[in-house]
């Protein structure tokens, strides 16, 4: 199958309303350009300085998307022209992109990216810290960076029951946060290869999908 007949695959499986980013790391620019030929605008990358050479080398009208965890000290190399950063995990790293944001005269879409599984190994902001943040105002306080909603990953299981219930988790977190931002907290992006399906029962609203359109990623 080619990359173009398996962003057409996923399209169709999508409802109206889902939006699809294609995670694009560790895959060279000619397979993203396969992607934009067949109409997608929308990649997802991890690492700031890949994001950034990218970015140099492919057409203007991509939207870069800043998925993997990131550095305060690499937070410039994508802050002229990043459109959306979905691992806002910590109040550091959100006081640091709101000053990077600023020098570019920007504002910054991001997500907060909730911790939900038991895995130690998975990031992401624990969620009575970042309600903490959220109720004493603090990114009222950060007007160069505009929060839209969240992002999670589940439990990397074949146990359907514990992925159905990180989804549940991430939807309920989504409600509650929502109380405290405008209409723009729109967005809640959950589901990877594995399981969208699944993540699309719960509401999910962006599908994260790398190795099903591009295949194995070579690290
Ligand atoms: C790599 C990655 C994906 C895509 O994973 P696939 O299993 O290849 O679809 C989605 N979200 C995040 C945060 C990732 O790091």
């Amino acid at each position: 199958m080619s990359i173009k007949d398996n962003l057409l695959r996923i399209r169709q499986a999508l409802p109206a309303g889902v939006s699809l980013l294609a995670v694009s790391k560790f895959h060279p620019a000619e397979a993203i350009l396969q992607a934009y030929e067949a109409g997608q605008r929308r990649f997802g990358e991890s690492r700031p300085q890949e994001l950034k050479e990218k970015y140099a080398a492919l057409p203007k009208d991509i939207e870069w998307v800043m998925i993997g965890h990131l550095q305060t000290n690499k937070i410039k190399y994508i802050a002229p022209f990043v459109s959306l950063i979905e691992s806002l995990d910590s109040e550091r790293l959100a006081v640091a992109i709101n000053e990077q944001a600023l020098k570019c005269g920007r504002t910054i879409d991001c997500l907060v990216e909730l911790h939900v599984t038991c895995e130690q190994t998975k990031s992401g902001w624990a969620w009575e810290d970042v309600k903490a943040f959220t109720q004493s105002g603090g990114f009222q306080r950060l007007k160069n960076i505009r929060v839209r909603g969240v992002m999670g990953m589940a439990t990397f299981t074949e146990d359907e029951a514990v992925i159905r219930a990180d989804f549940e988790r991430l939807r309920a977190y989504k409600a509650e946060l929502a109380e405290y931002f405008d209409e723009s907290f729109d967005t809640l992006s959950m589901g990877m290869s594995d399981d969208y399906p699944i993540a699309l029962e719960y509401g999910t609203t962006e599908v994260r999908i790398g190795s099903t359109i591009f295949g194995q990623r070579e690290y």
